[in-house]
């Protein structure tokens, strides 16, 4: 099986493979059980376009506007390295001393399944029932997972980084089309060279033709196809000639795969301490928004269970400056200002909220984006800045509120009350947020921000009135309440 070649993906309609999704004018969907594995599969599927075309942006412009023909995708695998992306072979490296490494069972490569290997490694779903086995074609996108996206404490000590970091949020650009999307992600080689620094000598060759050397992989080195495909451990996978009902796909196959081996590499990438500490420089990893702080890159990562996309949403469009980070969207946001063309788009903000090796939460969220982002993207900010905004005077509702002379020794309770407020809010403004925000091309600034303004102010009394009625048999603290009330009708 080559990836680039056969059937691979998971569809509605069945197996298909790259080329089919890019030269059809059939639209498909992926199917897969968990969202988290669509994401791997979007950034694997449009790493593998890059790999096929390595398109200029002009090429990529052509793409998009006029889809690809059978006949250039069959001139691209003639130019491109196709025995690289050979299901033998790809992201599986071998160990130069030819050791077998530790089995683990292949749910521990789904994040959101807890792996027991560790203590605290824990995920969303606590039956590890769910996948015990998977076909030989789903190894490849959880494969992809674990190097990509799985936290290296996940497997305690014998846990490895990868090249984004641990936990990192991907942002993609989402097309009105699987086609659209996986080529909209697809990486403009020469603006991508441009933006990220690489060196001229960079290596471009996989890491499983030519495996990482040494204790420090710096940035510079990494050529775009080689850091796409990065690996951090070396694996294998055991496959058995049985029948199975793959946990992965829901398709029939008559390979299982249950397990698996892994050994971590021994160098650091410039996303871990030690790789910062050795000035490895942070690579940039296409689809990740990054912070710079203390002239040190960070993925952006999702920090709490209670964290909501909507709330950055503005920084991963157009970027944020702040008093001591700056932070900077992905290179494939900045990348759609060059490519984009009247199609409707949408930001698909992605990933797992970590603790350590513990998944608390999973985002998969979708945005309407403007079409000219440089143009636009004040329409964006006004509607976050007033989500904001009420966040803010819940917060100076709960504060007047604890001003109330009877309220000292109910503080904390006030305290804990007012912090479930805000993210009770802030969980339901991500809906309203998204709504507002999907006709952003047909309306005017003034408007989104007027209906941004009505709706997501009744929310935020709506929920503050909710507290009040459960407390109003207490009646020092709704009195208090009620004090604190007079917040949202102020100016
Ligand atoms: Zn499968």
């Amino acid at each position: 099986m080559n990836l680039l070649i056969d059937d691979f993906v998971s569809t509605t309609k069945g197996k298909v493979s790259l080329r089919t999704i890019l030269t059809s004018d059939e639209d498909y969907q992926l199917q897969y059980y968990f969202d988290e594995v669509q994401l791997s599969m979007l950034q694997l599927l449009s790493s593998l376009a890059t790999a096929l075309f390595q398109p200029s942006i002009s090429d990529l412009k052509a793409f998009l506007k006029n889809g690809v023909t059978g006949e250039k995708y069959e001139q691209a695998l003639v130019t491109c390295n196709q025995e690289w992306f050979d299901s033998e072979c790809f992201m599986q490296s071998k160990s130069p001393e030819k050791k077998v490494g530790l089995n683990a069972q292949i749910s521990t490569i789904v994040s959101g399944i807890e792996s027991g290997t560790s203590s605290n490694a824990s995920g969303l779903f606590s039956n590890i029932k769910m996948v015990e086995c998977t076909c030989s074609d789903c190894i490849h996108v959880l494969n992809y997972n674990l190097h990509m996206n799985i936290k290296g404490e996940r497997f305690s000590k014998t846990g490895a980084t990868g090249i984004r970091g641990g936990g990192a949020i991907s942002t993609l650009i989402s097309g009105g089309s699987l086609k659209q999307t996986i080529l909209s992600n697809t990486i403009a080689v020469d603006y991508y060279n441009e933006q990220a620094q690489i060196s001229e000598n960079a290596e471009n060759s996989p890491m499983w033709i030519k495996p990482l050397q040494g204790k420090v992989y710096q940035a510079t080195n990494i050529g775009l196809i080689r850091g796409l495909f990065a690996l951090a451990y070396h694996v294998s996978f055991k496959k058995e000639d049985k029948s199975c009902l793959c946990d992965i796909c829901g398709h029939e196959s008559n390979q299982l795969v249950a397990s698996f081996n892994r050994e971590k590499y021994q160098g650091h990438y410039g996303s871990t301490k030690n790789g910062r500490d050795a000035n490895a420089g942070w690579w940039l990893h296409p689809f990740t928004p990054i912070r710079f702080k203390d002239s040190q890159f960070y993925p952006i990562t999702a920090r709490d269970q209670n964290w909501q996309s909507w709330q950055e949403l503005d920084s991963y469009i157009i970027g944020k400056e702040t008093t001591n980070s700056i932070i900077k969207p992905a290179y494939v946001v900045t990348q759609h200002q060059h490519t984009a063309n009247t199609g409707k788009t949408a930001l698909l903000v992605g990933g797992n909220i970590a603790d350590q090796g513990s998944i608390t939460g999973r985002v998969y969220d979708l945005f309407s984006m403007p079409s000219t982002l440089s143009r636009q993207h004040s329409k964006v900010t006004q509607v976050i800045d007033v989500g904001l905004i009420y966040k803010d005077k819940l917060k100076r509702a709960f504060f007047l509120a604890s001003k109330n002379s009877d309220m000292k020794v109910k503080k904390q309770l006030l305290n804990s009350i007012d912090i479930d407020t805000q993210n009770r809010y802030i969980a339901n403004a991500q809906q309203i947020i998204q709504q507002i925000l999907f006709n952003v091309d047909k309306r005017v600034s003034s408007e989104l921000r007027e209906q941004a303004a009505l709706e997501l102010s009744v929310e935020a009394k709506r929920i503050y009135k909710t507290v009040q009625n459960k407390y109003q048999h207490d009646l020092p603290l709704f009195k208090a309440l009620v004090k604190g009330e007079t917040v949202f009708y102020k100016k």
